[in-house]
């Protein structure tokens, strides 16, 4: 743990501010994790995270440094679909301005073009990432491996939805096991800028801890103007459990 043995705790290196949108709506499968995963690594490096909860109804928060957002049922997207596009603009304004931000799943497809769901509903997206989804009969379900910039990731998928990119658009990473963004072209999410979408729940970060922390490092430089300073952390459990699941799926 840190901090001097009488106790007292060092001086913060700065305050970050975690944005969880949609926590009740969309994060019905274990997505708040991630927020809770950077809400402690914040901390074991010497940062002071302040987390926020944005629910439909609120304008959303123009301050935040990292936002996430999880998966959720059809139904839950359809919820959320009018707020999000009430506050769409200033979305698209911190996207472009380079806030960090991961979205899982259904806020992956919600953060595209357009979500068609299996009933044939169509979702509008706000455009941040150049992907466009259609629901399947067939859920993609299951263990996934992942090439990344940050080297093997690993979650579990559960989706309809099979998301096209755009010509131009980057991948979060290459499938080595699993079906990824539509089973067919072997990509898995979108990355455009500091803005993450990924199906893998898990939830995906602490599972992943050189992600969470590219996540962090992006969120601290542009929000306090100055170099990550990254604490010691012992990550020997994630990484077993991490290479466990890549050696049994991907060796
Ligand atoms: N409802 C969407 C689908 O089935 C998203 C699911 C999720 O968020 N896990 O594709």
């Amino acid at each position: 743990m840190s901090g001097d043995p009488n106790g007292i705790q060092p001086r913060s290196k700065g305050q970050i501010k975690v944005v969880h949108i949609y926590p009740r709506e969309m994060s019905i499968y274990g997505d708040l994790g991630n927020t809770r995963c950077l809400e402690s690594r914040l901390r074991w490096h010497g940062y002071e995270p302040l987390i926020h909860q944005h629910h439909p109804g609120n304008d959303f928060p123009k301050d935040a440094h990292l936002v996430l957002g999880g998966g959720g049922q059809d139904s839950g997207q359809a919820r959320v679909q009018d707020d999000l596009a009430h506050n769409s603009e200033v979305l698209r304004e911190l996207a472009a301005d380079g806030t960090a931000m991961l979205m899982i799943c259904g806020m992956y497809q919600l953060f595209g073009n357009t979500f068609i769901t299996i009933e044939g509903e169509r979702l509008p997206g706000i455009g941040i990432l150049d992907v466009t989804t259609q629901g399947n009969a067939k859920r993609m379900i299951g263990p996934v491996v992942l090439d990344t910039d940050y080297g093997d990731v690993v979650g579990y998928e559960n989706h309809s939805g099979s998301t096209e990119l755009g010509s131009g658009q980057r991948p979060f990473g290459r499938v080595k096991s699993g079906m990824g963004n539509n089973g067919t072209d072997k990509t898995e999410g979108a990355v455009t800028g500091s803005v993450f979408g990924s199906y893998l729940h898990g939830p995906v970060l602490p599972a992943n801890p050189a992600f969470a922390d590219a996540l962090i490092k992006l969120a601290v430089e542009r929000a306090l103007g100055e170099p990550f300073l990254p604490g010691q952390i012992d990550d020997e459990i994630a990484d077993q459990a991490r290479l466990r699941q890549v050696r049994r799926l991907a060796g």
